[in-house]
């Protein structure tokens, strides 16, 4: 098993329904967030397009987070979900430091935290909260290693893209485009 996402660019209307959806579902204290909305110019004059993305935790495959966590806090678990064990977590910061994607935050309780792809909910059966409610649909979530997934349909047939490919993370967020 292998969870992944796929975020359609073409269809995040950028509204961060998403991110209050995740602050809600996981008790994030104000001020903080597991999830982010970027708004990227690309191309050049004429043909500008704005690209919108939700950004989170990518839950690589070789995660630097996991390999400096001098506790073993930060971990993998089933499906590949990188996660934090909080009583385990010193609150050293040398995961925040090696993440090239800036996941994490300090959590004012003293340990690291970011996205968990909803473990909790997708072990009930349900979509991470971020996917379900966003209005356009445009976030695909589920097991890369069954064809008949969400995530695994829609990357058969689109484009896509990941962030920071240059790092070697083999991240599983992916970026329609
Ligand atoms: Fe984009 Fe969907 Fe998040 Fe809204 S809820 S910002 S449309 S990903
Ligand atoms: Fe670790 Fe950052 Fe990759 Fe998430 S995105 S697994 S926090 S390196
Ligand atoms: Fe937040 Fe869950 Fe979405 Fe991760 S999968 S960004 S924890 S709502």
């Amino acid at each position: 098993m292998r969870y992944a996402m796929a975020i359609d660019t073409k269809k995040c209307v950028g509204c961060g329904d998403c991110v209050v959806a995740c602050q809600t579902e996981n008790n994030v204290p104000i001020g903080y967030c597991r999830d982010w909305v970027v708004e990227n110019v690309a191309g050049t004059y004429p043909r500008i397009e704005l690209e919108i993305r939700s950004e989170r935790c990518n839950h690589c495959e070789n995660a630097p987070c996991v390999r400096c966590c001098p506790t073993g806090a930060s971990h993998i678990v089933e499906g590949g979900v990188v996660l934090v064990e909080n009583n385990k977590c010193i609150g050293c910061g040398a995961c925040i430091e090696s993440c090239p994607y800036d996941a994490r935050y300090s959590h004012p309780d003293g340990y690291v935290d970011k996205c968990t792809f909803c473990l909790h909910r997708v072990q009930k059966g349900q979509d991470p909260a971020c996917v379900s409610v966003c209005p356009t649909n445009c976030m695909y979530f589920g097991d890369m290693d069954n064809p008949n997934s969400d995530v695994s349909k829609v990357l058969a047939t689109r484009k896509f893209k990941v962030l920071a490919p240059e790092a070697g993370t083999n991240p599983q967020i992916y970026y329609l485009i």
